[in-house]
């Protein structure tokens, strides 16, 4: 049988052939003189999240010129490809932690459709590959929410997040968990999501975002 995704690739690679994001290099999403512009964060953060419920969060990179490039084009343009790059990134450039199961940030089953995957997930799903840790759909999230980013008032953005993430399945024997985001502002959404983890019995909870924006 044929494979469709891989037919697919080769035709999308075709018509979208590979670029570099920074200078538009052939052949590869990011070059290593780009690459070595990235302005990568300190490797851990202190979330000034109330009531934080993860034991560690990991900032890749700030939201700007390359990285940022690199996630508007996976989102928006469907380049999918991108999240392996933007995973790499990660697994290069981060002391990624051993967990014992990699897990993403959801997208509402409505918008994931619309737009035919959930970005965090790609990257995630690479950096299980990476890391050869088991990825699993932990979280879903039960409220097709206006995106956060739109809303500018930090407790509104609390009340607006309560309740919007649930158990997607039973969690057995799990001691440590990994939740990747693409890109946050206040670690709002990822904590929401620790918490229902939490809840479950996880005992270690870290969290991964790819990009901190303004
Ligand atoms: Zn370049």
């Amino acid at each position: 049988m044929i494979d469709n995704r891989r037919v697919l690739n080769f035709i999308l690679d075709l018509i979208f052939p590979k670029f570099c994001i920074g200078c538009n290099k052939f052949d590869t999403y990011i070059c290593e003189k780009c690459y070595e512009k990235i302005n990568f964060y300190p490797l851990e953060v202190n979330p000034e999240i109330e009531d934080c419920q993860l034991n560690k969060i990991i900032v890749v990179a700030q939201y700007e010129d390359i990285v940022k490039k690199l996630i508007t084009t996976l989102k928006y343009k469907s380049i999918k490809d991108i999240g392996q790059t933007l995973a790499r990134i990660t697994y290069y450039s981060t002391d990624f932690p051993q967990v014992d199961v990699i897990t993403a940030v959801p997208l509402h089953h409505q918008k994931q459709r619309q737009r035919g995957f959930n970005q965090a997930a790609e990257i995630a799903l690479e950096l299980s590959v990476l890391t050869q840790t088991p990825f699993m759909k932990l979280l879903k999230r039960t409220k097709n929410s206006s995106p956060q980013a739109k809303i500018s008032n930090k407790n509104k953005r609390l009340s607006h997040l309560k309740n919007t993430f649930a158990l997607n399945q039973k969690i057995l024997n799990l001691e440590s968990v990994m939740i990747v985001d693409d890109v946050t502002t206040t670690g709002t959404t990822l904590n929401e999501c620790a918490l229902v983890l939490k809840q479950a019995g996880i005992k270690k909870i870290y969290g991964l975002i790819m990009a901190h924006g303004n």
